[in-house]
């Protein structure tokens, strides 16, 4: 299949099973490769679009994630629900680059999302995509921003909305999952506990499960970030990217986007960043893996960490964050909470953005991959920060 004319809106052209290669189409619900128990992703006519468009076309349209809608799922303008995701500050951080001795210091502020955090790109995506395919009822299992994200679109698609939220999930993300007239579920456990919740009520009760990966189109609105920052960096990426990890979807996106840039003949060079994925030591399944070298996680027991969106026992798509971490040349980082906390104090302090938990992360894990030598001072690094602080105050006063 070749697309010709540049007024198609989207130039996907169906999905493939991450593990076996099983093709899918695009045009059906879609979850996950029945065989594999791995995840769909999603192709593109990119040899066309590189002879339509060219990455002018894109950069000069009005802001905001769906300026890339040729590279996303969603084939009707009219099925694009929005609350204005996407196009986040990257923002230069002098005064803590000069406390690090890194001159090219950087964070992505995902905490300018709609809901306070970066889990907007990808629901706002999913949720597109499910109106697109006749969804009407979406459930999720979640410990935190993911629920409220998806009881946000998922009013402003007029779809019905359940959350299986753990009973420990912040304040903030079960209160505005109510206000947007979800229905919330408060189970005792983590979020593996609520997934075996929400998959028996998909199964049962006809609702489509948005769980990470299991769910194809997350990962697509995710890996914009991706473009943002090659933009940004007018086409060169940067060294190091340090990503607080959970599901993984972020780290996966900006993986493919990058390869995606790359086929369409978007960047300058062919050098890609070296993927460094932050986990907290109450639950770092993936940096256990990372150093082990194998090829997927063991579910990890116990998960303890205040950073929420960290407590992921073992990903769905653990077998492509490590793929995409030893393609990459990169590395994972386990810092402790204690640490979590410091370093958000710090980067209020000096450069006043109140992160959230996860992504004070990546500033904590920054000591240690200075000590190991594993970044040099002249190259340029992206930290993440994923979310709002203002989303966990209750969380962080419980344990301080
Ligand atoms: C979900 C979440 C994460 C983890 O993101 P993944 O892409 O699933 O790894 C990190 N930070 C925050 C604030 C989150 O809500
Ligand atoms: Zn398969």
């Amino acid at each position: 299949m070749s697309i010709r004319s540049s007024r198609v809106y989207s130039y996907i052209t169906n999905l493939t099973c991450a593990d076996c290669g099983r093709i899918f189409s695009a045009s059906e619900v879609n979850t996950y490769c029945p065989d594999c128990q791995a995840p769909l992703m999603t192709n593109y006519d990119l040899q066309s679009l590189r002879q339509n468009l060219r990455r002018e076309d894109f950069t000069k349209r009005h802001w905001g994630m769906w300026r890339w809608h040729e590279l996303l799922p969603v084939q009707s303008p009219a099925n694009c629900v929005t609350l204005g995701e996407g196009d986040t500050p990257l923002l230069y951080l002098p005064r803590l680059g000069e406390k690090y001795g890194l001159p090219h210091l950087f964070i992505k502020d995902e905490s300018t999302n709609p809901t306070g955090s970066f889990k907007a790109r990808g629901i706002a995506v999913a949720i597109s995509k499910a109106k697109e395919l006749d969804v009407r009822k979406v459930i999720i299992p979640t410990v935190g921003n993911a629920g409220g994200a998806m009881a946000a679109y998922a009013a402003r698609a007029g779809l019905k909305a359940h959350i299986i939220m753990s009973k420990d999930t912040p304040i903030a993300n079960i209160e505005e999952s109510r206000m947007a007239g979800a229905e919330v579920n408060l189970v005792d456990g983590l979020i593996s506990e609520a997934a075996g919740i929400a998959g028996e009520k998909a199964r049962a009760e006809g609702w489509f499960d948005l769980s990470t990966f299991k769910e194809p189109y997350r990962v697509e609105g995710k890996k914009i970030i991706g473009y943002e920052l090659a933009q940004f960096f007018s086409w060169v990426l940067p060294d190091v990217i340090v990503y607080p990890t959970g599901g993984g979807t972020g780290l996966v996106g900006m993986w493919k986007a990058f390869a995606e840039m790359d086929a369409l003949g978007w960047l300058e060079n062919s050098r890609r960043p070296r993927m460094v994925a932050v986990q907290s030591d109450g639950c770092a399944p993936v940096v256990k893996a990372f150093e082990i070298g194998e090829a997927f996680c063991d579910f990890w027991l116990n998960a303890r960490t205040i950073a929420t969106g960290l407590r992921v026992p073992k990903s769905f798509a653990d077998h492509l964050i490590l793929r995409a971490l030893n393609e990459s040349n990169g590395t994972a980082v386990a810092v402790s909470d204690e640490s979590i906390l410091a370093a958000q104090h710090q980067l209020a302090e000096t450069e006043g953005i109140f992160a959230a938990p996860e992504g004070a992360a990546t500033i904590a894990a920054l000591d240690q991959l200075i000590q190991q030598k594993w970044i040099r001072p002249n190259e340029t690094i992206v930290l993440f920060n994923t979310g709002s602080g203002l989303k966990y105050l209750n969380a962080s006063i419980r344990t301080t």
